[in-house]
This record gives C-alpha cells, structure tokens and sequence, in this order.
C-alpha cells in the first residue's frame, strides 16, 4: 500500500531524513518510534507530500506521489491524516466538519456526505454530538471527531502523529479504543506514537527511527521487548 524508496529530507543543510526505506502492506498496522526530533513527523508528511521529499520515492496504492505528472490532490484523497492538534474548523458543527471536504473535494451532495459523516460518527461513538460545537467536546471527543472526519473521505491509509499526544491521561484510551478497532477493520495504518502499550498490542511491526533513519525494525516483541540497537534500547529505558 505504501512504497518509500530512498527518501531523502533537508531543510536547508539540515538533513531530517537519510536514505529511508519502507513498505507497508495493505491492513498493516505499523508503529513509528523514536526520540523527539528524529524525523518521524516528516517521514509522515512525506507520505503524502505535505512535505516535499529532496530525494527518493513515495508510492501510494501504485500511485508515485513524488512523479511531477501525479495530480497530487487526488492521489491525496487516499490518504487520510490525525494530527497530535486536532485542526478542526472551530466555527463549524461536528457535522460540517465531516462533510466540508466531502463536499468540495469529493463533491458529493449533502444527503450523501451527511449520511456517511453520521456513519462514522458512530463508528467513534459520537453519533450524539454531530451537532456539538467543538469547543463543547472534550479533547479526547475533538480528536475521534477528526477521525471521523479523515475516515469520510473513505482513505486507503491512515496517518496518525501522535493522536494522544495533547491529550489528559484519562481521555488517551477512548481515541487508542477507536485506532485499535480501525486495526482490527483492517485499515492500513501508519501510526506515530509514544504510547508503548498500544504498538505493543496493537502494530504489527513497530520501527525505531534516529537521527532521520530506521535504526531497527521487526514485531513489537522484538524491538520493544527485546531490542538488538543499542540506541533502541536507551531510547526505550527513557520512555518505558
Ligand atoms: P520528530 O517528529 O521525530 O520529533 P520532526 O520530523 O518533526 O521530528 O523533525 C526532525 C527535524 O527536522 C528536527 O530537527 C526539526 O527541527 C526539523 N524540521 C522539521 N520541520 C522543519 C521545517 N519545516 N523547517 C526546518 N526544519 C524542520
Ligand atoms: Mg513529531
């Protein structure tokens, strides 16, 4: 589903990313790793062009998002991403959240979009609040709200950035609750996270990344709960 060849990032001479290779297969569920600054983010947006690559290969379901001829809106389509800051429009109901992009992007009408928004409200138990303002809903209720919303574009992948990341501890295991059952769905997923427990349970493969490369990768078992790299492990002795 996901094909990264050579990826290669600067900002300027900063180099964020460094000759990364990585497949995701369809209904993979994959765990990124790693110390703050070590280019999981960018790795991320690099996986649909959010951030422009200076070197490699990024293919999407057979689509190469890095060829200057791919119409890049569409191929975007597919890819549905969850920020750690839930960026949803403030002034807008839940349920305009859900359907503006359906509506414009994808042009459907608004029986239709409305009809797949309420879905997957109630896909991430918030069938309830599509009235709600945002402001009324709590962050762990603000951040299933943007999940639902990249699900109503219907993508191929889901991206996550640390989706638990802004929030209080008690709110952290409903939006876990509603990743795990995408997993168990059989959404291809590309999840950057510091919850342990999830990639653990949840990944199907968990990747350490330092210094903007894959230092170490394999089952969750392997890497967090028996790490080869030294670098993984005192990474893991920090955060465990
Ligand atoms: P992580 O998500 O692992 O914390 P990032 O991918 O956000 O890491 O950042 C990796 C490195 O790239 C950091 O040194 C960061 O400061 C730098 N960086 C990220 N985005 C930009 C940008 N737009 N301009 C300049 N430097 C950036
Ligand atoms: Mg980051």
């Amino acid at each position: 589903m996901i094909e990264i060849s050579g990826l290669g990032k600067s900002f300027g001479s900063l180099e964020v990313l460094r000759d990364v290779d990585l497949q995701v297969e369809r209904g993979e569920v994959v765990c990124v790793i790693g110390p703050s600054g070590s280019g999981k983010s960018t790795l991320l947006r690099c996986v649909n062009l959010l951030e422009e690559p200076t070197a490699g290969k990024v293919v999407v379901d057979g689509t190469e998002l890095t060829d200057p001829d791919t119409d890049l809106d569409g191929a975007r389509r597919h890819v549905g991403m969850v920020f750690q800051q839930f960026n949803l429009f403030s002034h807008l109901h839940v349920l305009d959240n859900l359907t503006i992009a359906q509506r414009k992007v994808l042009g459907r009408d608004k029986k239709t979009a409305e009809k797949i928004a309420r879905e997957n409200l109630e896909r991430v138990g918030l069938a309830e609040k599509a009235d709600a303002m945002p402001a009324q809903l709590s962050g762990g209720q603000q951040q299933r709200v943007a999940i639902a919303r990249a699900l109503s574009m219907n993508p191929k992948v889901m991206l996550f950035d640390e989706p638990t990341s802004a929030l209080d501890p008690e709110l952290v295991g409903d939006v876990l609750g509603v990743m795990r059952q995408l997993a168990d769905e059989g959404m291809t997923m590309l999840v950057v996270t510091h919850e342990m427990q999830f990639a653990r349970e949840v990944a199907d493969r968990v990747l350490f990344m330092d210094g903007g490369g894959i230092i170490e990768q394999g089952p969750p078992a392997e890497v967090i709960g028996n790490p080869k790299e030294e670098r993984t492990r005192t990474f893991l002795a920090r955060v465990l």
